[in-house]
């Protein structure tokens, strides 16, 4: 598991945060994949306020109690939503150019931190991980490290909410059924890397994963998972807490 930040010269989502804060506009932040087909992520879909967020993540927000770490805060979104309710947010991130932002935008407490360096040891009420949160943990092998640092992270009675996708529906064959190969890799472990003008990011793994897989997983490591709620497209929010 890495656990350091990013170099600013390998930081374009970074990049594309502090260009669309400074300007008000930002060029395309090219998502790439070998598993998919080159996209794109709107950058002011990156600075959503709470009315434009979907109702996952504003129910995740409502949840969300204590002290609250928000997890790879990006723009901190999240985190200044939560300020405007009168909570109180950290949001840390791997990004030095989005962390920057974060506090010229008004977030009290941001940090440019890896979730995984264990020097970083406070502890919280809430963890969030929201915009397909469970990507940041890149592998299923990567589920006991994740669920070790959780518990590093929480306060007795503290929780978790993450948000996913079970990416079954990309298998999906015409008839409705569904063809996954059982004795491959998990579907939903992909890779990415993005690129913003000129500035090209390293490739990092991210993981999308279907709740009865993470509730297999919570209960295995400690914690209980609870769905909270269901999206429109095979996405929910999920609670964990300590068992
Ligand atoms: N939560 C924001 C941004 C989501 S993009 C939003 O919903 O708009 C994911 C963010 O997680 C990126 O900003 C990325 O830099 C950060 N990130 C990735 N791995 C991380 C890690 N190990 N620790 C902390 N932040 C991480």
């Amino acid at each position: 598991m890495i656990t350091t930040v990013l170099a600013p010269e390998k930081d374009p989502m970074g990049a594309a945060i502090a260009d669309y804060f400074e300007k008000g506009k930002a060029g395309k932040l090219r998502v790439l994949s070998s598993s998919f087909d080159e996209d794109e992520i709107p950058v002011s879909t990156l600075f959503r306020s709470f009315k434009q967020m979907p109702p996952l993540e504003q129910e995740a927000l409502k949840l969300a109690s204590g002290k609250i770490l928000d997890v790879g805060g990006g723009s901190g979104c999240h985190s200044l939503a939560l300020q405007e309710m009168g909570k109180e947010a950290c949001s840390i991130d791997i990004s030095p150019l989005a962390v920057e932002t974060m506090k010229q935008r008004g977030v009290k407490d941001a940090r440019l931190v890896n979730l995984f360096d264990e020097t970083f040891a406070e502890s919280y009420d809430t963890i969030l991980m929201l915009m397909n949160g469970s990507g940041i943990i890149g592998k299923i092998n990567n589920l006991p490290t994740f669920f070790k640092r959780m518990k590093q992270l929480l306060q007795p009675g503290g929780k978790i909410l993450l948000d996913s996708s079970d990416l079954k529906y990309l298998f999906e064959d015409e008839d409705g059924s569904f063809l996954i190969d059982i004795a491959g890799d998990y579907y939903g472990e992909v890779d990415f890397w993005m690129e913003y003008k000129t500035v090209k990011g390293d490739a990092f793994d991210w993981l999308y994963i279907d709740f009865q897989t993470l509730s297999l997983y919570a209960a295995e490591y400690g914690f209980n998972a609870k769905l909270i709620k269901e999206g429109k497209h095979y996405n929910y929010l999920a609670e964990l807490t300590l068992a």
